[in-house]
């Protein structure tokens, strides 16, 4: 697979990028938040450049079709947005476009709980964190996996009540067929933690 080079909205550096479009990498580790551990990363949609720092949209930059690959290509490839530009994105959201705010919500979760994957998963939610959750609760649609993620929020900021009314109309839509068969795993877990009390990040499957 060709790299794909995009240019720098604001500097006009060529950044390299792996193919957006890439096969769906089997037997990665799949957490409750949606998070999936692979050995082929997913291409992340916002990334900051490797010349100038600018952060910007990688599927909304223009694609340089006839420009040669820089000499050294190890040298400019995106650079991956830390917990810290995504706090500070969080903190400018109003100069974002909407359509980005639930994503950057997501990944801020998910950075996050890296810290409790494997290693301290009781530790607890801070005030940044629940803000954050009860935000994108509120992004969320009725699409199968963002009820899912509703439930997985509810759960992880304890409001187990919440979390297990919408859990059950994922259940009466999975006994209809009217829900994707291929979260049973997942809603199994969930049900489990939420009859528990349980709100650790829960590891739902992979090595
Ligand atoms: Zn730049």
């Amino acid at each position: 697979m060709h790299t794909i080079y995009k240019q720098c909205a604001h500097c006009g550096a060529p950044i390299a990028l792996s193919p957006i479009l890439r096969p769906h990498s089997p037997g990665g580790t799949l957490w409750s938040d949606g998070y999936l551990e692979t050995s082929s990363a997913e291409p992340p949609l916002l990334g900051k450049c490797w010349a100038c720092g600018a952060i910007g949209c990688l599927t909304e930059l223009p694609t340089i079709e006839s420009a040669a690959p820089p000499a050294d290509e190890a040298d400019c490839g995106v650079v991956p947005l830390t917990l810290d530009d995504y706090a500070l994105l969080l903190d400018n959201l109003q100069e974002i476009s909407a359509q980005f705010h639930s994503y950057l919500r997501i990944k801020f979760w998910q950075l996050n709980n890296h810290r409790r994957r494997g290693n301290d998963d009781t530790m607890p939610l801070s005030d940044v964190e629940r803000t954050n959750l009860t935000e994108l609760l509120r992004l969320l649609g009725e699409e199968d996996a963002n009820r899912l993620l509703k439930v997985e929020i509810l759960r992880q900021l304890q409001e187990f009540e919440d979390a297990r009314m919408v859990l059950n109309t994922i259940l009466s839509d999975m006994v209809n067929g009217a829900f994707d068969e291929q979260y049973g795993p997942l809603v199994a877990r969930l049900r489990q933690s939420i009859a528990e009390g349980d709100a650790r990040l829960l590891r739902i499957n992979g090595v």
